[in-house]
Protein backbone atom coordinates (compact mmCIF):
# COMPACT_ATOMS: atom_id res chain seq x y z
CA UNK A 1 0.00 0.00 0.00
CA UNK A 2 1.81 3.39 -0.76
CA UNK A 3 1.83 6.05 2.12
CA UNK A 4 2.10 9.53 1.93
CA UNK A 5 3.28 11.97 4.43
CA UNK A 6 2.14 15.11 4.31
CA UNK A 7 3.22 18.10 6.64
CA UNK A 8 1.64 21.34 6.57
CA UNK A 9 -1.94 19.06 5.80
CA UNK A 10 -3.93 21.82 7.21
CA UNK A 11 -2.83 24.57 5.44
CA UNK A 12 -4.32 25.78 2.13
CA UNK A 13 -2.74 23.12 -0.46
CA UNK A 14 -1.75 20.70 2.07
CA UNK A 15 -5.61 19.97 2.26
CA UNK A 16 -6.17 19.98 -1.20
CA UNK A 17 -3.20 17.63 -1.57
CA UNK A 18 -4.38 15.28 1.20
CA UNK A 19 -7.88 14.76 -0.10
CA UNK A 20 -6.52 14.04 -3.48
CA UNK A 21 -4.14 11.74 -2.48
CA UNK A 22 -7.14 9.98 -0.26
CA UNK A 23 -9.26 9.90 -3.31
CA UNK A 24 -6.58 8.72 -5.52
CA UNK A 25 -6.99 5.15 -2.34
CA UNK A 26 -3.89 6.28 -0.71
CA UNK A 27 -3.17 6.17 3.00
CA UNK A 28 -2.33 9.26 4.14
CA UNK A 29 -0.29 10.95 7.10
CA UNK A 30 -0.35 14.46 7.74
CA UNK A 31 1.02 16.40 10.26
CA UNK A 32 0.49 20.12 10.98
CA UNK A 33 0.88 22.40 14.27
CA UNK A 34 -2.06 24.56 13.10
CA UNK A 35 0.46 27.52 13.38
CA UNK A 36 -1.46 30.27 15.04
CA UNK A 37 0.03 32.74 11.99
CA UNK A 38 -3.58 32.49 10.68
CA UNK A 39 -6.72 31.65 11.97
CA UNK A 40 -6.21 27.41 13.28
CA UNK A 41 -9.80 27.41 12.71
CA UNK A 42 -10.08 27.69 9.23
CA UNK A 43 -7.33 24.93 8.89
CA UNK A 44 -9.13 22.78 11.39
CA UNK A 45 -12.16 23.50 8.61
CA UNK A 46 -10.00 23.33 5.56
CA UNK A 47 -9.13 19.25 7.17
CA UNK A 48 -13.04 18.18 7.76
CA UNK A 49 -13.79 15.96 4.56
CA UNK A 50 -10.41 13.91 4.93
CA UNK A 51 -11.36 13.52 8.57
CA UNK A 52 -14.15 11.27 7.66
CA UNK A 53 -11.68 8.94 5.73
CA UNK A 54 -10.54 5.83 7.43
CA UNK A 55 -7.57 6.13 5.39
CA UNK A 56 -5.85 9.32 6.87
CA UNK A 57 -4.18 9.61 9.84
CA UNK A 58 -4.04 13.12 11.16
CA UNK A 59 -0.64 13.94 13.82
CA UNK A 60 -1.15 17.61 15.86
CA UNK A 61 2.36 18.63 16.22
CA UNK A 62 5.30 20.51 15.47
CA UNK A 63 7.85 19.37 13.03
CA UNK A 64 10.41 21.44 14.80
CA UNK A 65 9.96 19.20 18.47
CA UNK A 66 8.43 16.10 16.75
CA UNK A 67 10.34 12.66 16.58
CA UNK A 68 10.14 12.05 12.89
CA UNK A 69 11.69 9.38 12.86
CA UNK A 70 9.02 7.64 14.56
CA UNK A 71 6.42 7.62 11.93
CA UNK A 72 8.77 7.74 8.49
CA UNK A 73 8.75 4.23 6.75
CA UNK A 74 10.71 2.71 3.74
CA UNK A 75 9.33 3.96 0.98
CA UNK A 76 6.85 6.69 1.69
CA UNK A 77 6.58 9.41 -0.31
CA UNK A 78 6.85 12.60 1.89
CA UNK A 79 5.41 16.00 0.95
CA UNK A 80 6.51 18.54 3.13
CA UNK A 81 4.63 21.86 2.90
CA UNK A 82 4.65 22.76 6.03
CA UNK A 83 6.55 26.73 6.41
CA UNK A 84 5.92 29.75 7.09
CA UNK A 85 5.09 31.50 3.74
CA UNK A 86 4.30 35.35 2.75
CA UNK A 87 6.80 37.64 1.76
CA UNK A 88 6.05 40.82 4.00
CA UNK A 89 5.57 38.59 7.31
CA UNK A 90 9.17 38.19 6.90
CA UNK A 91 10.72 41.07 7.46
CA UNK A 92 12.24 42.13 10.81
CA UNK A 93 11.30 39.99 13.58
CA UNK A 94 9.48 37.72 11.14
CA UNK A 95 12.60 36.23 9.97
CA UNK A 96 13.07 33.95 12.96
CA UNK A 97 9.62 32.85 12.07
CA UNK A 98 10.89 31.72 8.35
CA UNK A 99 14.06 30.71 9.82
CA UNK A 100 12.43 28.07 12.14
CA UNK A 101 9.59 26.62 10.28
CA UNK A 102 11.22 26.92 6.63
CA UNK A 103 15.32 26.13 7.00
CA UNK A 104 14.80 24.23 10.13
CA UNK A 105 12.38 22.18 10.04
CA UNK A 106 12.84 21.11 6.05
CA UNK A 107 16.48 20.36 7.37
CA UNK A 108 14.86 18.10 10.35
CA UNK A 109 12.46 16.57 7.46
CA UNK A 110 15.20 15.80 5.08
CA UNK A 111 17.72 14.28 7.61
CA UNK A 112 14.51 12.26 9.31
CA UNK A 113 13.96 10.96 5.44
CA UNK A 114 17.23 9.87 4.52
CA UNK A 115 17.40 7.74 7.55
CA UNK A 116 14.06 6.18 7.26
CA UNK A 117 14.89 5.40 3.40
CA UNK A 118 11.93 6.80 2.35
CA UNK A 119 11.06 7.02 -1.44
CA UNK A 120 11.46 10.58 -2.11
CA UNK A 121 10.76 14.01 -0.37
CA UNK A 122 8.65 16.68 -2.56
CA UNK A 123 9.40 19.96 -1.57
CA UNK A 124 6.87 23.13 -2.11
CA UNK A 125 9.74 25.85 -2.71
CA UNK A 126 8.69 29.11 -4.49
CA UNK A 127 8.83 31.65 -6.83
CA UNK A 128 10.25 33.68 -4.64
CA UNK A 129 13.75 32.65 -4.83
CA UNK A 130 14.03 34.67 -8.15
CA UNK A 131 13.60 38.00 -6.94
CA UNK A 132 13.56 40.19 -9.90
CA UNK A 133 15.21 37.60 -12.37
CA UNK A 134 12.17 35.45 -13.07
CA UNK A 135 10.46 37.29 -16.09
CA UNK A 136 14.22 37.68 -17.88
CA UNK A 137 16.97 35.32 -19.60
CA UNK A 138 19.59 35.50 -17.19
CA UNK A 139 16.90 33.68 -14.83
CA UNK A 140 18.60 32.81 -11.78
CA UNK A 141 18.50 32.55 -7.93
CA UNK A 142 18.51 35.81 -6.42
CA UNK A 143 16.15 36.75 -3.42
CA UNK A 144 15.26 40.02 -2.71
CA UNK A 145 12.96 39.05 0.58
CA UNK A 146 14.31 37.81 3.62
CA UNK A 147 11.47 34.73 2.91
CA UNK A 148 13.38 33.74 -0.75
CA UNK A 149 16.21 33.87 0.75
CA UNK A 150 14.82 31.19 3.29
CA UNK A 151 13.20 28.68 0.38
CA UNK A 152 16.60 29.46 -1.36
CA UNK A 153 18.48 27.77 1.37
CA UNK A 154 15.85 25.02 1.63
CA UNK A 155 16.86 24.09 -2.02
CA UNK A 156 20.71 23.99 -1.00
CA UNK A 157 19.82 21.95 2.01
CA UNK A 158 17.91 19.23 -0.92
CA UNK A 159 20.85 19.54 -2.79
CA UNK A 160 23.16 18.66 0.16
CA UNK A 161 20.96 15.52 1.03
CA UNK A 162 20.51 14.31 -2.52
CA UNK A 163 24.19 14.17 -2.37
CA UNK A 164 24.03 11.92 0.42
CA UNK A 165 21.26 9.69 -1.24
CA UNK A 166 18.29 10.87 -0.93
CA UNK A 167 15.80 11.34 -3.59
CA UNK A 168 14.48 15.25 -3.43
CA UNK A 169 12.32 17.57 -5.80
CA UNK A 170 11.55 20.87 -5.22
CA UNK A 171 8.30 23.03 -6.85
CA UNK A 172 8.21 26.33 -7.37
CA UNK A 173 5.39 26.84 -7.13
CA UNK A 174 3.67 30.62 -8.80
CA UNK A 175 1.17 32.90 -6.79
CA UNK A 176 -1.41 29.98 -5.90
CA UNK A 177 -5.29 30.96 -5.61
CA UNK A 178 -8.56 28.44 -5.28
CA UNK A 179 -10.36 27.52 -2.93
CA UNK A 180 -9.42 27.58 0.65
CA UNK A 181 -6.67 30.13 -0.20
CA UNK A 182 -5.06 31.71 2.78
CA UNK A 183 -6.49 34.77 4.34
CA UNK A 184 -3.31 37.12 3.63
CA UNK A 185 -3.34 36.53 -0.15
CA UNK A 186 -4.67 38.48 -2.53
CA UNK A 187 -7.74 37.13 -4.82
CA UNK A 188 -9.28 35.54 -0.87
CA UNK A 189 -8.99 39.79 0.21
CA UNK A 190 -10.08 41.50 -3.41
CA UNK A 191 -13.45 39.52 -2.97
CA UNK A 192 -13.54 40.43 0.36
CA UNK A 193 -13.31 43.74 -0.69
CA UNK A 194 -15.71 43.39 -3.53
CA UNK A 195 -18.60 41.84 -1.32
CA UNK A 196 -20.73 43.97 1.46
CA UNK A 197 -18.78 45.56 4.52
CA UNK A 198 -15.78 47.45 5.33
CA UNK A 199 -12.79 45.77 4.09
CA UNK A 200 -10.74 47.71 2.08
CA UNK A 201 -8.47 46.12 0.33
CA UNK A 202 -4.47 47.66 0.54
CA UNK A 203 -3.22 47.84 -2.73
CA UNK A 204 0.56 47.99 -2.25
CA UNK A 205 2.16 49.91 -5.59
CA UNK A 206 -0.27 50.84 -8.96
CA UNK A 207 -1.49 47.00 -9.69
CA UNK A 208 0.87 47.02 -12.79
CA UNK A 209 3.31 43.97 -10.57
CA UNK A 210 2.08 40.89 -13.10
CA UNK A 211 1.78 37.18 -11.33
CA UNK A 212 1.91 33.83 -13.12
CA UNK A 213 -1.51 32.99 -10.97
CA UNK A 214 -1.67 29.09 -10.83
CA UNK A 215 -5.02 27.01 -9.82
CA UNK A 216 -4.58 25.12 -6.89
CA UNK A 217 -5.60 21.80 -8.30
CA UNK A 218 -3.40 22.44 -11.19
CA UNK A 219 -0.34 22.59 -8.14
CA UNK A 220 -1.41 19.37 -6.17
CA UNK A 221 -2.12 17.77 -9.84
CA UNK A 222 2.00 18.68 -10.44
CA UNK A 223 2.75 17.85 -7.06
CA UNK A 224 1.53 14.47 -7.16
CA UNK A 225 3.06 13.77 -10.42
CA UNK A 226 6.56 14.54 -8.81
CA UNK A 227 5.87 12.16 -6.30
CA UNK A 228 4.49 9.58 -8.28
CA UNK A 229 7.23 9.66 -11.41
CA UNK A 230 9.85 6.71 -12.49
CA UNK A 231 12.06 9.82 -12.97
CA UNK A 232 14.57 10.04 -10.36
CA UNK A 233 17.07 12.27 -8.42
CA UNK A 234 16.18 15.36 -10.41
CA UNK A 235 18.72 18.36 -9.63
CA UNK A 236 16.45 21.13 -10.70
CA UNK A 237 13.87 22.71 -9.13
CA UNK A 238 10.70 22.28 -11.21
CA UNK A 239 8.57 25.88 -12.08
CA UNK A 240 5.20 25.82 -11.30
CA UNK A 241 3.37 28.16 -12.62
CA UNK A 242 -0.42 28.73 -14.26
CA UNK A 243 0.89 29.71 -17.64
CA UNK A 244 -0.72 32.92 -18.03
CA UNK A 245 0.67 35.51 -16.63
CA UNK A 246 -1.99 38.87 -15.62
CA UNK A 247 -1.33 42.06 -13.55
CA UNK A 248 -2.67 43.13 -10.38
CA UNK A 249 -4.86 45.48 -12.16
CA UNK A 250 -6.29 42.96 -14.22
CA UNK A 251 -7.16 40.74 -11.74
CA UNK A 252 -9.34 43.25 -9.84
CA UNK A 253 -10.95 43.83 -13.48
CA UNK A 254 -11.99 40.47 -12.98
CA UNK A 255 -13.12 40.15 -9.59
CA UNK A 256 -15.67 43.16 -9.87
CA UNK A 257 -17.07 41.72 -13.20
CA UNK A 258 -17.45 38.02 -11.18
CA UNK A 259 -18.81 39.97 -7.92
CA UNK A 260 -20.53 42.28 -10.38
CA UNK A 261 -19.66 45.28 -7.91
CA UNK A 262 -16.09 47.39 -7.21
CA UNK A 263 -13.11 46.66 -5.25
CA UNK A 264 -12.62 48.99 -2.41
CA UNK A 265 -9.23 50.09 -2.45
CA UNK A 266 -6.80 51.80 -0.45
CA UNK A 267 -3.50 53.08 -2.22
CA UNK A 268 -0.44 52.49 -0.69
CA UNK A 269 3.38 52.17 -1.13
CA UNK A 270 5.04 49.72 -2.97
CA UNK A 271 5.55 46.31 -1.05
CA UNK A 272 9.53 45.64 -0.29
CA UNK A 273 10.74 42.33 -1.65
CA UNK A 274 7.88 42.67 -4.01
CA UNK A 275 9.08 41.36 -7.47
CA UNK A 276 7.64 43.28 -10.24
CA UNK A 277 6.81 40.60 -12.52
CA UNK A 278 7.40 36.84 -12.27
CA UNK A 279 7.29 33.84 -15.46
CA UNK A 280 7.68 30.67 -14.84
CA UNK A 281 9.46 28.23 -17.13
CA UNK A 282 7.16 24.87 -16.86
CA UNK A 283 9.13 23.23 -19.88
CA UNK A 284 11.13 20.80 -17.48
CA UNK A 285 7.55 20.47 -15.89
CA UNK A 286 5.95 19.00 -19.05
CA UNK A 287 9.40 17.30 -20.19
CA UNK A 288 9.41 15.18 -17.05
CA UNK A 289 6.54 15.26 -15.24
CA UNK A 290 4.23 15.64 -18.14
CA UNK A 291 2.71 18.70 -16.42
CA UNK A 292 0.75 21.53 -17.94
CA UNK A 293 -1.22 23.73 -15.93
CA UNK A 294 -5.17 23.48 -17.26
CA UNK A 295 -7.21 25.89 -15.15
CA UNK A 296 -8.03 29.42 -17.12
CA UNK A 297 -7.77 32.47 -14.59
CA UNK A 298 -11.38 33.63 -14.92
CA UNK A 299 -12.84 29.49 -14.31
CA UNK A 300 -10.22 29.58 -11.24
CA UNK A 301 -11.66 32.73 -10.02
CA UNK A 302 -14.85 31.45 -10.32
CA UNK A 303 -14.44 28.81 -8.34
CA UNK A 304 -12.46 30.55 -5.91
CA UNK A 305 -15.62 33.04 -5.59
CA UNK A 306 -17.55 30.55 -4.83
CA UNK A 307 -15.43 29.12 -1.83
CA UNK A 308 -15.39 32.52 -0.63
CA UNK A 309 -19.21 32.92 -0.43
CA UNK A 310 -19.19 29.68 1.07
CA UNK A 311 -16.85 30.38 3.69
CA UNK A 312 -18.72 33.47 4.31
CA UNK A 313 -21.93 31.41 5.14
CA UNK A 314 -20.13 28.99 7.79
CA UNK A 315 -18.65 31.90 9.57
CA UNK A 316 -22.74 33.93 10.03
P1 LIG B 1 -0.40 27.52 4.68
O1 LIG B 1 0.13 28.45 5.71
O2 LIG B 1 -1.85 27.54 4.40
O3 LIG B 1 0.04 26.03 5.03
C1 LIG B 1 1.21 25.72 5.75
C2 LIG B 1 0.83 24.79 6.89
O4 LIG B 1 2.03 24.41 7.56
C3 LIG B 1 -0.07 25.45 7.93
O5 LIG B 1 -1.25 24.68 8.11
C4 LIG B 1 0.77 25.49 9.20
O6 LIG B 1 0.00 25.30 10.37
C5 LIG B 1 1.76 24.35 8.95
N1 LIG B 1 3.04 24.55 9.66
C6 LIG B 1 3.82 25.66 9.64
N2 LIG B 1 4.90 25.48 10.41
C7 LIG B 1 4.80 24.21 10.92
C8 LIG B 1 5.61 23.46 11.81
N3 LIG B 1 6.72 23.95 12.35
N4 LIG B 1 5.21 22.19 12.13
C9 LIG B 1 4.05 21.68 11.61
N5 LIG B 1 3.25 22.37 10.76
C10 LIG B 1 3.62 23.63 10.43
O7 LIG B 1 0.45 27.84 3.36
P2 LIG B 1 0.22 27.41 1.83
O8 LIG B 1 -0.13 28.62 1.06
O9 LIG B 1 -0.65 26.20 1.76
O10 LIG B 1 1.71 27.01 1.43
C11 LIG B 1 2.19 25.66 1.52
C12 LIG B 1 3.66 25.66 1.14
O11 LIG B 1 3.83 26.12 -0.21
C13 LIG B 1 4.53 26.57 2.02
O12 LIG B 1 5.76 25.93 2.25
C14 LIG B 1 4.70 27.81 1.16
O13 LIG B 1 5.89 28.51 1.48
C15 LIG B 1 4.74 27.21 -0.24
N6 LIG B 1 4.33 28.16 -1.28
C16 LIG B 1 3.05 28.64 -1.30
C17 LIG B 1 2.68 29.53 -2.30
C18 LIG B 1 1.29 30.09 -2.38
O14 LIG B 1 1.03 30.92 -3.29
N7 LIG B 1 0.36 29.72 -1.51
C19 LIG B 1 3.61 29.93 -3.29
C20 LIG B 1 4.89 29.42 -3.21
C21 LIG B 1 5.25 28.50 -2.23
Amino acid sequence: MKRAIITGAAGFIGSHLTERLLARGETVVGIDNFDPWYEPQIKKQNLLSSLQNDSFLLIEDDLLSFDLSSILQKNDVVYHLAGRPGVQDSWGSGFSSSVENNILATQRIFEAALTSEVKRVVFASSSSVYGSSASSSSRQVDPISPYGVSKAACEQLAQVYRSRGLDVMAMRYFTVYGPRQRPDMAMNRLFRAALPGDYVFPLRGTGAQRREFTFVEDIVDATIRAGSTEAKNIHEPFDIGGGVSASLGEVIEKVEKIVGSSVRIELQSAAKGDPLITVADTEPAQEILNWQASTELQNGLEKHYVSVLEALQLTE
